[in-house]
């Protein structure tokens, strides 16, 4: 049955981890192509839209990371409401209200997550009804991540991570992250990898196969030894303060500690989330980073949240 459009819509939408990540060499047009296995996690960023009359499109955006996000034309979740906009000759606009939660250019996708649920918040609200794999073709649009992020869980990703497949995935695993000082540019990590690679000898990327039994198994102890980051090298010669963060949580009991995507965030996996408070606790008060945050994983993509009962 077709859903009426709203005049007010909430999504909230998760940060993404990547449990392997391996970068094949640079494409002539630039783009490094990917394997890479997502896992959609419980930090969100919900964003608000509520319909305009006329044709604009604004951004508010407040929370934990807020001044970090520009509130014009490059935030990604105008992008995606400006595509739909023109892609759908809607003539409605949109005010976007961004509740941020996840730390900003930090390797978790933050801005691909806010692009993902904008653009399932503007199909409802101007009732376009587009349907999942239109939305999907939309995200891949607007960045590598956005695809992922609508459908959450846990996914290949090939291509630039835009192709997504889900992967099947038991039980929960329990990670904490050590959000660092400033962010770090994803282009800029991967053309420190470039210089760090000599690219005659790169493989075409591809997806462990003990990483995919691992999720089946749903063992944190035989995922902590199939995680894998190829962009790890690159952003610690970036950061080289960011090795530190990574073995204090392995000395604090970690089963793993990994660099986020691009990081500079650094990523532990607890072996049950008693130990994960415990970890986040001690690193909280290492004073090697800015924040600490712990979060369970798989979860579901950008969703609708329920309306507010009001009398
Ligand atoms: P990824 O893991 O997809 O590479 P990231 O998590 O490292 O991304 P983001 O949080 O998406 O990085 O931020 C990257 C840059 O995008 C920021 O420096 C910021 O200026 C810009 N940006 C644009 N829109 C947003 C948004 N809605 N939220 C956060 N950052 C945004």
């Amino acid at each position: 049955m077709p859903v009426p459009p709203s005049a007010q819509v909430t999504v909230r939408s998760p940060a993404k981890i990547n449990l392997g990540l391996s970068v094949g060499p640079p494409r002539p047009d630039g783009f490094h192509p990917l394997a890479t296995v997502y896992q959609a996690v419980a930090l969100y960023d919900d964003v608000t839209a509520t319909v305009r009359d006329d044709t604009d499109i604004t951004v508010e955006v407040v929370g934990d990371f807020a001044v970090d996000v520009p509130t014009d034309d490059s935030n990604l979740a105008v992008r995606a409401a400006r595509l739909l906009q023109s892609e759908y000759d809607v003539t409605e606009g949109v005010d976007l209200s961004i509740r941020k939660t996840i730390p900003v250019a930090g390797g978790m996708a933050g801005g691909s997550t806010d692009a993902a649920a904008t653009l399932v918040a503007c199909n409802r609200l101007w009732g376009l009804q587009l349907s999942q794999s239109e939305l999907q073709h939309l995200a891949a649009e607007l960045g590598s991540d956005v695809p992922f992020c609508l459908v959450g869980h846990t996914a290949l990703g090939q291509g630039r991570g835009e192709q997504v497949t889900e992967v099947m995935s038991r039980g929960t695993f329990h990670w904490v992250f050590a959000v660092a000082d400033g962010g770090l540019s994803t282009p800029a990590v991967y053309s420190e990898l470039d210089k760090l690679r000599p690219l005659r000898r790169v493989e075409p990327p591809e997806v462990s196969p003990a990483l995919l039994s691992a999720l089946l198994s749903g063992k944190a102890a035989a995922l902590a030894v199939a995680l894998s980051n190829d962009l790890q090298a690159a952003a610690l010669s970036l950061r080289p303060e960011l090795g530190g963060v990574l073995q204090f949580g392995l000395d604090q009991g970690a089963l793993a500690a990994m660099i986020s995507g691009s990081g500079p965030t650094c990523l532990f996996l607890a072996a049950d989330s008693r130990r994960a408070v415990d970890l986040a606790v001690e690193l909280a008060e290492s004073g090697l980073c800015r924040m600490v945050r712990q979060a369970e994983g798989p979860v579901p993509g950008a969703r609708i949240l329920p309306a507010p009962i009001t009398r």
